[in-house]
């Protein structure tokens, strides 16, 4: 990690001939010193959608330099248009603007406008450059960081993508001040992931700075999102296409795809869902003896303390889990592969639950 220009707070993802850094602060969106760099010609599209063009599209424009050929476009919003359909509007309108291998897509919005401007970057005329400005907290410090992009298909989520990395994400933590509350409690759970499965000491930091975090206070977010996106960073560059590490970011995220797959996509945002389901890792991780019952506590504690849910859905039964967590997509061969805790600030894969104490864990966890 390295300092570079008098960016509030800059990191460097490491990935050889395709390193590029994170900028992060208050502020950095109407200042050109910031997006300017990282264009490859003249020729830029931002894509961004609905609820995010009337807040920041203007405030994004006016950070480009004036001699460019910028072209918007202004996407529905939702999850439910990631979508190769959308992905086909991105290249219909770069084609319509007679756009070349040297363009440069702005992705200016969440972790659905980043997947999908990413993935129209990485096949557009076989690869264009793209930066990530994340608006959402989850796009902040997870998808916008990390290279992978995509879509979703009717039979699956993210199930058609590449890994492409952008040349810089930029992050101006001024645009959460409209994000709405609940979306902000969603990002909180990924930045407590990356406590709770690498460092203990943010963790401890976390719980002593949640009241700060949640008020948007400027200082904590930054440090907050920094850590945050140094960890998935150091992540990623040890293991870009998930083969070995990468595969702790999914810490809790079996236990939450099943409750958004049996809720239906969109009732219980991807953050809470992963909330609960770190506090069953946990409390898995207590009956294979690896936590106490205090750290347990502990978990359960930060997660109330950034307003997310600590209850599965009431209507969900052990069946309805295990029927879900089967068809995971990081099972390889028949063996349930788990992320589990040694310690808060330790995560581990595992794929030697016996299956009666996960039945049990599922069978006794509050709905
Ligand atoms: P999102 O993009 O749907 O954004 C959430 C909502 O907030 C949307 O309604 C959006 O329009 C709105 N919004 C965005 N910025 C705002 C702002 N500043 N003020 C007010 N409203 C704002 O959802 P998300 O949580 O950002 O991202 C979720 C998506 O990211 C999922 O599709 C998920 O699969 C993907 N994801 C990808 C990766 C990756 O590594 N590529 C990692 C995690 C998640
Ligand atoms: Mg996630």
């Amino acid at each position: 990690m390295s300092d570079s220009q008098d960016a509030p707070h800059t990191l460097q993802v490491a990935l050889g001939e395709r390193s590029y850094p994170i900028h992060i602060g208050p502020g950095l969106l109407g200042d050109p010193r910031w997006l300017a760099p990282y264009l490859a010609g003249r020729q830029v599209m931002i894509v961004t959608n609905e609820t995010v063009a009337p807040l920041y599209l203007e405030r994004c424009r006016a950070g480009l330099p004036d001699d460019l050929e910028v072209r918007e476009l202004v996407l529905p919003d939702g999850e439910a248009t990631k979508t190769l359909a959308s992905v086909e509007r991105i290249w219909d309108a770069l084609l319509a603007a007679g756009f070349n291998r040297r363009c440069t897509l702005i992705a200016l919005g969440g972790g659905v406008i980043g997947d999908m401007a990413g993935f129209a970057a990485a096949c557009y005329q076989r690869g264009v450059a793209f930066v990530q400005v994340p608006t959402t907290l989850l796009a902040q410090v997870d998808s916008s960081v990390g290279g992978k992009t995509g879509v979703n298909h009717p039979r699956g989520k993210n199930m058609v993508g590449a890994f492409w990395q952008p040349r810089a994400v930029l992050i101006d933590t001024d645009t959460l001040a409209t994000l709405p509350p609940r979306e902000l409690s969603a990002g909180l759970a990924e930045v407590i992931k990356y406590g709770l499965i690498r460092d203990a000491d943010f963790l401890a930091w976390l719980d002593a700075e949640m009241g700060a975090l949640r008020g948007l206070d400027a200082a904590a977010l930054t440090r907050a999102i920094e850590r945050s996106c140094a960890l998935k960073a150091e992540i990623v560059a040890e293991d870009e296409t998930e083969q070995g590490v990468r595969a702790l970011l999914n810490l809790g995220h079996t236990f939450g795809h099943a409750i958004e797959a049996h809720q239906g996509y969109g009732h219980w945002l991807h953050g809470e869902a992963v909330g609960t389901g770190m506090l069953m890792a946990a409390g898995l991780s207590q009956r294979l003896g690896w936590l106490t019952e205090s750290e347990v506590e502990r978990v359960r504690a930060i997660l109330e303390a950034a307003a997310l849910p600590l209850a599965a859905p009431a209507d969900m039964a052990v069946e309805d889990f295990l029927d879900i967590m089967r068809l995971d997509k990081k099972n390889l061969d028949s063996r349930l592969r788990l992320i589990l805790l040694r310690a808060p600030g330790d995560a581990c894969v595992h794929d030697e639950t016996p299956p009666e104490t996960l039945a049990a864990l599922l069978a006794e966890f509050p709905r």
